[in-house]
C-alpha cells in the first residue's frame, strides 16, 4: 500500500509535545515499511524521523501548533490558533495527496478537523485515536464518523474505545514497539521511576506521595508542560523524594529507566494506552498501575506488574512493597508477545485492508 501518515499538529516529531503519539508514529511508520508498504509522513517543521524510517518521505509544514485538546475543558469549543498548522496538514492532505496515488491517509491527530473531513473527502481517511473523552465536541464528530463508516476508526485498547458512541465491536491496535531499543536490566538500583508529560492529568502527585511513604527517590522523566503543577508536586512531599531528570530520547531513557525497581503508573484520566508502561516492561521494569484506562489492561497482575484501585496512595505504597516477587526477564517477555513492531504492523495493514473494502 501507499499511505500517507499525518502525524499530530501538537509540535514536531521528536520535542515530545506530541506525547506517546510521537513513539506510535515511529513504531507505526517503521513496521508498514518493514513489511513492504510506501510511507509518506506529513508532520510540523522540524520533524526528525528516527533512522529505520529513513526510507519514508517527509512532508513537512509550518504554522502555529494546536492547543492540546485535554487542556480545554470538556464543554470548549473546537479552537483554531492564527496561521494554523492543522489548517495546512489539511489542506496539503486534499489538495495535494490525491495527485500521488494514495491508497489511504492514516491521521494520529486528536483533531475535530480530520474527523469531520472523512465523509466528504476526495480520498479515504482512517484515523488512529489517541486519547479517550476529553471533549463534547471531539466525542460527537468521533461518534458521527463511527456512525457514517466506523471501519475508519481505531482505538489503542478497550477501555479507550469504551468511551466513545461506537456501532460495532472496535478495531484495537495496541501499540507497537522496536524491542532493540530497550535494553534489558536484570540489577535494579534503590530507586522508583515515573514518565510522562508533568500535567495534572497523569497524577504525579500519587507516584511522588506513594515514594515518599516506600522512603524511595522516585526518578521522573518527562516534558514539564505544566510548570504550577510541577511545583506543587514537588512542595507535597519531602526534600529529596523526587529527582527530575527532564525529557530524554528513547534510548536515554530507556537506559535510566531500566535501573527501576518499579515504574509507577498513576494516571487520573483514562489513559489510552500508555506507552511508557510498556517501554518500562521492556527494560524488565515491573509497573505498579492503577487499575485505570490503558495501563489496567497492560498490567497482568503477577506477571509484568501490579494493579491497584485508582488513587488509593497506600495501595500503591503496599504494591511496591511487593514488587520485588515480579520476575522482571517476564516483564520482558510480555511485551515480545503483545507489543512488538511486527505485531503492531500487522494489526494496522489488517485494519486499513478491510477498511478499504467496498
Ligand atoms: N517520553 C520520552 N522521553 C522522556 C519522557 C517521555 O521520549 O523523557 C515519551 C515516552 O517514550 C512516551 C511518551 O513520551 O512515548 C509519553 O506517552 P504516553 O503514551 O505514556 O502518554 P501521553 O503523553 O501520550 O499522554
Amino acid at each position: 500500500m501507499k499511505l500517507l501518515v499525518v502525524a499530530t499538529a501538537l509540535g514536531p516529531v521528536g520535542s515530545g509535545r506530541g506525547g506517546g503519539v510521537e513513539l506510535t508514529l515511529a513504531g507505526l511508520v517503521a513496521g508498514l515499511l518493514q513489511r513492504g508498504h510506501r510511507i509518506t509522513v506529513l508532520a510540523a517543521e522540524g520533524s526528525g524521523l528516527p533512522a529505520d524510517c529513513a526510507s519514508a518521505e517527509l512532508w513537512t509544514c509550518a504554522g502555529t501548533p494546536q492547543p492540546s485538546v485535554q487542556h480545554q475543558g470538556r464543554d470548549a469549543a473546537i479552537t483554531m490558533p492564527l496561521d494554523a498548522l492543522l489548517a495546512r496538514f489539511w489542506q496539503r492532505v486534499l489538495l495535494e495527496a490525491p495527485a500521488h496515488g494514495f491508497d489511504a491517509v492514516l491521521n494520529l491527530g486528536y483533531d475535530w478537523l480530520p474527523f469531520w473531513l472523512t465523509s466528504s473527502a476526495p480520498l479515504p481517511l482512517l484515523h488512529l485515536v489517541s486519547m479517550g473523552s476529553v471533549n463534547a465536541a471531539m466525542d460527537g464528530v468521533i461518534a458521527d464518523v463511527a456512525a457514517w463508516d466506523q471501519r475508519r476508526l481505531a482505538f489503542h485498547t478497550a477501555a479507550q474505545a469504551a468511551d466513545f458512541a461506537l456501532v460495532q465491536p472496535p478495531v484495537l491496535l495496541g501499540n507497537g514497539f522496536d524491542l532493540s531499543a530497550y535494553r534489558f536490566c536484570e540489577q535494579p538500583d534503590a530507586l522508583l521511576g515515573w514518565v510522562g508529560r508533568v500535567a495534572p492529568e497523569k497524577g504525579l502527585e500519587d507516584a511522588a506521595a506513594a515514594a515518599a511513604r516506600c522512603g524511595l527517590p522516585l526518578a521522573v522523566w518527562g516534558l514539564v508542560e505544566d510548570e504550577a503543577y510541577a511545583a506543587a508536586v514537588q512542595a507535597s512531599v519531602p526534600a529529596g523524594t523526587l529527582q527530575w531528570r527532564g525529557f530524554l530520547p528513547t534510548a536515554q531513557l530507556q537506559e535510566a529507566l531500566g535501573r527501576c525497581q518499579a515504574l509507577l503508573n498513576t494516571p487520573k484520566w483514562n489513559e489510552a494506552y500508555g506507552n511508557v508502561v510498556v517501554e518500562a516492561m521492556a527494560c524488565g521494569v515491573p509497573v505498579v498501575a492503577y487499575r485505570r484506562g490503558g495501563p489496567g489492561e497492560l498490567v497482568q497482575p503477577g506477571v509484568n506488574g501490579l494493579l491497584v484501585d485508582p488513587d488509593d496512595v497506600e495501595a500503591l505504597a503496599d504494591a511496591v512493597t511487593e514488587v520485588k516477587r515480579i520476575d522482571r526477564r517476564a516483564c520482558r517477555q510480555w511485551v515480545e508477545a503483545h507489543a512488538s513492531r511486527a505485531v503492531l504492523a500487522e494489526r494496522i495493514e489488517a485494519w486499513v485492508e478491510q477498511a478499504l473494502q467496498p
